[in-house]
């Protein structure tokens, strides 16, 4: 086991340091190199995203998210001018006092090599979800030889059927002006059984902040709730997990977001069907404008909750905004900015989108896993949204008026697979 960092890189992985004196806690054991890359890029399964940063980093260090019981095969080019490297797990974790990152070895591991490509399999023995690092070793030292084309895939153990909590926080009663909560809620189980057909939701359920068993007085029904003002926590994550219904996705509905122009947000590849960080996906019924608020229709609040919900299962936007990449630490910037859109063959990119200064966004918070918003654009601009060819995609970035959205084939697929990593 080793000492990793301080607390800070908790929040995030940028800048962590290893010590490399004092090592031994194994001495008889096989050769361990730990990571020394400071971990800044990582990998979630199942994202078809060229993560070009992630190969490059791999010998010296990525993280990759992992869940209980699920086969995962990680995967890249062979470099005919390199021996094969060996792959080394670890797993990261905090120490009891809260304040130290560690890194424990799990496994090492040979390639198969199949049709030019190194692919290392592992089952993830964990009994939660958990952050591994890896390292790639030859002859004792990391691994020199070229990553390219890495790919990280996953497959669970769990079903592919799951509920959906809708918790209403605040007054969401009272500002409904055009339709009751009941009514959205049956719209919105409507649109998620018509779009997500690779799966099944068995119910979807209603429950009001207000009448949480525990923290229900922290969420008066009397007043409007807004997201990252009535409480530091924009997602409201301590109400996933809902007692009665853990494994449900929760979808916290607030008044607004405060931020302008983001109508929800979800972590991408947020992979919590249970309770804490990451187990909620938050929308409003209003969104904040320059000018104030402004109510939302039932088919925007609609919409977002499932382009929301594909974030949460790992999907990408069709094309990447500035503020997907973005990674500043200490004035540098540590995107990895081959992620310009999804990978995915079946879901088209638009090129004028990446050019465009159009949708940065201010970002408030930092997490492991990245927010994804949903975004309406107020500027007025020469920029026609509407002629991109994913403008009718469910992923794409921006709200687009008047358009049929979908999902494609390969979307839809990685959504199944992704949940029945997620234990529930
Ligand atoms: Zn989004």
């Amino acid at each position: 086991m080793k000492n990793f960092c301080k607390k800070f890189c908790v929040l995030y992985f940028l800048g962590l340091v290893l010590f490399l004196a004092g090592c031994g806690d194994e001495p008889d054991k096989e050769f361990i190199l730990y990571p020394d890359s400071g971990l800044a890029f990582g990998l979630f399964p199942n994202d078809y995203a060229k993560n070009d940063s992630s190969a490059a980093n791999l010998a010296h260090g990525i993280t990759l998210i992992v869940h209980p019981n699920a086969t995962y095969q990680l995967s890249f080019d062979v470099d005919p001018n390199f021996e094969a490297p060996k792959l080394q797990l670890f797993r990261i974790f905090m120490s009891d006092n809260g304040e130290d990152l560690h890194a424990q070895p799990v496994r090492t591991l040979d390639p198969v090599v199949k049709n030019g490509r190194y692919i290392y399999s592992f089952v993830c023995e964990e009994r939660e979800n958990a952050l591994w690092a890896t390292s790639l070793i030859q002859n004792n030292t990391y691994y020199e030889g070229r990553v390219s084309n890495i790919r990280f895939t996953g497959e669970g153990a769990y079903s592919d059927h799951f509920s959906i909590n809708l918790i209403l926080v605040g007054n969401i009663e009272d500002e409904l002006e055009e339709f009751t909560a009941k009514e959205l809620a049956t719209n919105l189980l409507a649109e998620y059984r018509k779009l997500y057909t690779s799966v099944t939701i068995d119910t979807l359920y209603i429950n009001q902040a207000a009448e949480h068993p525990t923290l229900g007085k922290t969420y008066p029904a009397n007043e409007p709730w807004i997201a990252g003002r009535s409480s530091d926590d924009i997602m409201v994550s301590e109400l996933g997990g809902w007692p009665g219904l853990e494994n449900a996705l929760d979808i916290t509905l607030v008044h607004f977001i405060d931020q302008e122009g983001i109508l929800g947000y979800s972590n991408l590849f947020s992979a919590n069907l249970g309770k804490g960080l990451g187990s909620t996906v938050v929308l409003g019924t209003h969104i904040k404008t320059p000018a104030g608020e402004e109510a939302l229709d039932m088919q925007g609040i609609i919409e977002t909750a499932l382009h929301e919900t594909g974030h949460f299962f790992g999907l990408r936007h069709t094309t990447a905004t500035r503020a997907d990449i973005e990674t500043i630490f200490d004035d540098y910037d540590f995107g990895d900015y081959s992620n310009l859109e999804d990978g995915l063959e079946d879901t088209p990119s638009c090129n004028s989108l990446v050019a465009t200064s159009l949708t940065k966004v201010q970002r408030t918070d930092f997490r492991i896993n990245r927010l994804m918003p949903r975004i309406r654009i107020f500027a007025n601009s020469s920029f026609k949204i509407e002629d991109c060819p994913d403008a009718g995609n469910y992923m794409f970035p921006l709200t687009v008026e008047n358009k049929t959205l979908s999902f494609s084939k390969q979307q839809l697929a990685i959504i199944r697979q992704n949940l029945m990593i997620f234990p529930h």
